[in-house]
Formats: C-alpha cells, sequence, structure tokens
C-alpha cells in the first residue's frame, strides 16, 4: 500500500466476527487507525483484544440516530466498510412484511445510514474510501434468501450511483461481492440446511462448497485482501465496481 493511506482513520461496520473483523485486522495491520462499530459490546472487546489502539462502539447500524450520534464522535475518516449485514432463510412464500423490512433495514439501510453519516468527512480527505461488502446475491439469484438478494442487488445499485456522484471528487466508492465465506453467517446456514433438510453437515457443506467453481470456502482473509487492494493509491481509479471474490462461480 502506498504512505498515502497509511495512519488514515477506517470504520468498519459489523467489525466484532467474520469478515468484518478480519478486514479490521488487515487495515490495523497496514497502519490505518481503525474504528469498529457494532451491536455487542462483548463481541467488540474481544475483537478490540486483537487490534492494539483501535476503538469500538456499540450501534446497530438500521438505527439512524444511533449511527449519526457515533459518527458524530469520530473524525477525520478517510475509510468506511459498510460490512454489517445479515440473511434470513425463508421460502419467499412463507416471508413477511417484517422479515423484507429487517433485511433491507441492515442490508441496505445500514449501509445508506453510515455513508450519509460521514460523507462529509470522506470529502475533507484526500482518496476517500467508500467498500460495501456486498455478495455474489448482488449479482445473482439464490433460492429461499430472496429478500436478501433484492437487499445485496440493492446495494450494488447504490455503490454504482454513488460512485458516479462523486466521480468530481477523491472518493471511490465499490462493493466486494463475495461467495460463501467460511464465517457463523454460513454456519448458520449449514445448520440451518441440516435441521430442515435432514442431510449432515457434511452435505450441507459440501451443497455450498459446490457454487465454488474452486469447490471451497472463500476465507475472510481474502476478503480482506481485496479491500487492502481498494485502498491503494493503485486503486483511485476503480469505482462504481462489483468485484467478486468467488472462485470463478458464474454470475
Ligand atoms: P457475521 O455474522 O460474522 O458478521 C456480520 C456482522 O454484522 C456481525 O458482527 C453482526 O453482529 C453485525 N451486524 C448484524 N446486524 C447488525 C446491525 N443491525 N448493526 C450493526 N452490526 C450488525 O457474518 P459475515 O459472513 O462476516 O458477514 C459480513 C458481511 O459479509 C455481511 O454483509 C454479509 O452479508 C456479507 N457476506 C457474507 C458471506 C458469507 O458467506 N459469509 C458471503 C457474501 C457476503
Amino acid at each position: 500500500m502506498g504512505d498515502a493511506m497509511q495512519h488514515r482513520h477506517a470504520v468498519v461496520t459489523g467489525g466484532g466476527s467474520g469478515i468484518g473483523l478480519a478486514i479490521a485486522q488487515a487495515l490495523h495491520k497496514a497502519g490505518c487507525q481503525v474504528t469498529i462499530l457494532g451491536r455487542s459490546r462483548e463481541k467488540l472487546d474481544k475483537a478490540l483484544e486483537t487490534l492494539p489502539n483501535a476503538q469500538g462502539f456499540t450501534c446497530d447500524v438500521t438505527d439512524e440516530i444511533a449511527v449519526n450520534a457515533v459518527f458524530s464522535k469520530l473524525q477525520n475518516i478517510a475509510i468506511l466498510v459498510n460490512n454489517a449485514g445479515a440473511v434470513e432463510t425463508q421460502p419467499f412464500q412463507k416471508t413477511d412484511d417484517a422479515h423484507w423490512r429487517r433485511t433491507l433495514d441492515v442490508n441496505l439501510m445500514g449501509t445508506v445510514n453510515c455513508t450519509r453519516a460521514c460523507l462529509d468527512q470522506l470529502k475533507q480527505q484526500s482518496q476517500g474510501r467508500i467498500i460495501n461488502i456486498a455478495s455474489t446475491a448482488a449479482l445473482k439469484g439464490y433460492p429461499y434468501v430472496s429478500a436478501y438478494v433484492a437487499a445485496k442487488h440493492a446495494v450494488l445499485g447504490f455503490t454504482r450511483a454513488l460512485a458516479l456522484e462523486l466521480a468530481n471528487t477523491d472518493i471511490t466508492v465499490n462493493a466486494l461481492c463475495p461467495g460463501y465465506t467460511d464465517t457463523e453467517i454460513v454456519e448458520h446456514a449449514i445448520s440451518t440446511i441440516s435441521a430442515k433438510t435432514g442431510r449432515s453437515s457434511d452435505d450441507a457443506r459440501a451443497s455450498l462448497t459446490k457454487a465454488n467453481p474452486q469447490g471451497r470456502l472463500i476465507t475472510s482473509e481474502e476478503v480482506a485482501n481485496a479491500t487492502i487492494w481498494l485502498i491503494s493509491d493503485g486503486a483511485r481509479s476503480i469505482t462504481g465496481q462489483a468485484i467478486a471474490i468467488a472462485g470463478g462461480e458464474v454470475m
């Protein structure tokens, strides 16, 4: 990474676990000043043990007032990683309004709320970066997760529109689109498949890994590596992109 992005203030939402924690750790290693946001103080504190001198704030990204209150305490933000997200599995006909609103709120509105809360700060920095952790579900459909697929497609639409709107500034906006990645979300999906189908967890895992032509789960570190590339000086012309990290899965 070029010096320009070192010592920059980077905020990672949902930074207490999984992909968010791996990104926070990679940014920290790259020399950024890191702030993680999440709902659970306990999870944040555990994550902070691996991030000396970083800070963590509890914040539900769906709560616009809470988001604004936290971001008003932060200064000189140059990098925002909108990573907080959640998925619930249901056949479409069993989904209700509450399911759709929960899913859109966390995946889409969480991204919108946090971006709006710090865009003025990003504009003050040279080479601001917004990185939205979308999914291959932003690029193609998957059954039984219609609300999540719709929400992640919306995150990508937002990414593309905002990239154009900010093209005359020093800020880039991109979406990373991982395939199934080795985190709690996927462990939960494997247990759900096993419980609903009676298949063994090895079988359930295989049904997910077969989506990836490389036949494995993506690692959180691979998503973190792509983040580090996107914050580099050399990536300043990369904006409005959906970057799949999915072992060649066809979109
Ligand atoms: P995870 O469950 O470990 O991480 C999600 C994080 O977001 C958690 O720390 C959770 O507490 C936090 N979060 C959830 N709702 C929140 C809210 N309302 N406010 C603040 N924080 C909230 O799972 P992960 O796999 O690390 O997921 C991270 C991101 O990557 C998500 O956006 C997810 O959709 C996306 N993603 C995951 C996969 C995968 O297979 N694991 C694949 C593609 C994309």
